[in-house]
């Protein structure tokens, strides 16, 4: 018997394996597809040859993660490849913005606004690992409080009054819209003013990298340290009840809160499963993969020089295009968010060819076709783009949801990350990842601090379960025995 089991391999879940193994655990990983990596997988999605990142393509999260900080992924084959620039954000009229890791150079971007941008972020990034560590986890007692409130307070504004407020350019205002558009939220929603703040911070702190032959080496790199660890992980084996789980001490779920209700619905209350009921996941998202006969011809050349591009124009109207998106709306011109791997990775694609990876926010559970639209989007500031294209890929938001239950309606980051719900996902609890049965624990991006490849939810998941474990010893295990 072991001491623990994971449902799902997606980072947060091999996260949590790895720290329980590293506390000296045994563990078990049970993955429902044929492969690992849940949202850091790669695969050859249009023609033989091109590696496309399946969902998440680039790491800021994960590099600056101190979790992935902690842990030496290199003797794993896990090579991190850093861009130039980590945003490019092409306006119509005039040069993109480039988000580079020189605050300096960054400001000079900006005409006008070089000063207030400046003041902005340089106060956090004197000591800029402290307060990455205490944003990226659960509410708690913060270790910089100080510099913690410095951020916090205009990070709780809405994003769009925040920067129109604080910039009188434009292009000040688009660079932190696009970044601020990650939260998948409305700007006018308080909260979105952070996470804009967050990662254009990231960006200064470290270039956003992508991962060496693909998100699937993350993904491989975790799964052979814990396998250093004595970890073992089976695929194809899809956890639909409590039958499926084999006998273990504690359970932690990388899933969603809605799996977690499904497959325990006999060993949790009434009550907190109501609640895992209710819980909101938020907009969905439309993929585009591409293979390309050329790079992309943006029409700034600089562009290529960035390994995420944020395509949406102004402010005011990638604000417009999310808060459409809330209304059930297909925006005509929706904020894009572009990866451009092969350029900074030549094994992705064949010799002279690139590949593309494309993304846009849409209404939960959408099945429109948004291939002509988010096409027309990247030629707008790249004519010819499409003369490029050799072979399309495209996922909608049921495809999302096939390929990985987590995602449910098609939402990506593992559920709203509103002022209601970012520090108290699933629930409201002192212990977010326990649940109120002493064995079952949730480890998913559902839990704080929330979406993206950075391991944190499972890492924190997994200490609740260490600290469970060593007062579970003496009893025997109910769950799947
Ligand atoms: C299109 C897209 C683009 C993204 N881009 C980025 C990006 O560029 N950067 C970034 O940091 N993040 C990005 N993300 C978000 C990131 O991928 C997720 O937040 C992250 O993968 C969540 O990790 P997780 O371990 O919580 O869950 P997941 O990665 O979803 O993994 C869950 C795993 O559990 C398995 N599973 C689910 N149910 C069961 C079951 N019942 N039984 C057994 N196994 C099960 C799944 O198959 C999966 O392998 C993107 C996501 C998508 C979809």
């Amino acid at each position: 018997m072991d001491d623990a089991v994971v449902v799902g391999s997606g980072p947060n879940g091999l996260a949590a394996a790895i720290e329980l193994a590293r506390a000296g655990a045994s563990v078990r990983v049970l993955e429902a597809r044929a492969e690992i990596g849940g949202g850091i997988r790669s695969a050859e999605l249009t023609l033989p040859g091109f590696v496309h990142d399946v969902c998440s393509g680039c790491h800021p999260l994960a590099l600056l993660s101190p979790w992935f900080r902690s842990l030496r992924l290199d003797r794993h084959g896990l090579r991190w490849i850093r861009p130039a620039a980590s945003v490019a954000h092409p306006l119509d009229d005039g040069p993109a913005v480039l988000l580079r890791r020189s605050l300096a150079e960054t400001a000079e971007e900006l005409g006008a606004d070089a000063r207030a941008y400046e003041k902005l972020f340089a106060p956090f990034l004197r000591n800029p690992h402290a307060l990455l560590a205490d944003l990226l986890g659960p509410l708690r007692i913060p270790k910089h409080p100080i510099q913690l409130a410095r951020f916090g307070l205009p990070g709780l504004l809405p994003a769009a009054g925040s920067f129109r407020a604080r910039f009188r350019g434009q292009r000040a205002r688009a660079l932190l819209a696009g970044c601020a558009a990650h939260a998948v939220l409305p700007l006018e929603r308080p909260l979105t003013a952070a996470v804009g703040m967050l990662f254009a911070l990231t960006g200064h702190v470290d270039d956003w990298p992508v991962a060496a032959g693909g998100s699937q080496s993350i993904g491989r790199a975790l799964a052979s340290l814990l396998r250093e660890l004595g970890g073992r992980i089976e695929t194809a084996v899809p956890v639909r009840s409590l039958g499926d789980i084999p006998p273990a001490r504690v359970v932690l779920f990388d899933t969603s809160p809605a799996q977690l209700a499904d497959v325990c619905a006999s060993i949790l209350p009434a009550g907190y499963l109501r609640r895992l009921r209710r819980y909101r996941y938020g907009p969905g998202a439309f993929k585009l993969d591409w293979a390309l006969d050329g790079p992309i011809p943006w029409r700034d050349p600089r562009v290529l020089e960035a390994s995420t591009v944020h395509i949406g124009g102004t402010l005011d109207e990638i604000a417009a295009a999310e808060a459409a998106v809330w209304r059930g709306e297909h925006p005509g011109r929706p904020f894009v968010l572009v990866v451009q791997q092969s350029q900074l990775d030549p094994s992705r694609a064949p010799a002279g060819k690139h590949t593309g990876y494309a993304y846009c926010h849409v209404p939960a559970g959408s099945t429109v076709d948004l291939t002509d639209v988010v096409e027309r989007q990247i030629e707008r500031f790249a004519p010819g783009f499409r003369d490029r294209i050799l072979a399309r890929h495209r996922m909608r938001t049921t495809d999302l949801e096939n390929e990985n239950p987590n995602y449910v309606g098609g939402a990506i980051t593992g559920g709203v990350a509103d002022l209601f719900q970012f520090f108290t996902r699933p629930v409201a609890r002192l212990d977010p990842y326990s649940t109120p049965n002493p064995r079952l624990f949730l480890c998913s991006a559902s839990t704080p601090p929330g979406g993206g490849v950075h391991g944190m939810c499972g890492y924190f998941a997994a200490r609740s379960a260490v600290r469970r474990l060593e007062r579970l010893r003496e009893h025997p295990p109910p769950v799947g025995a």
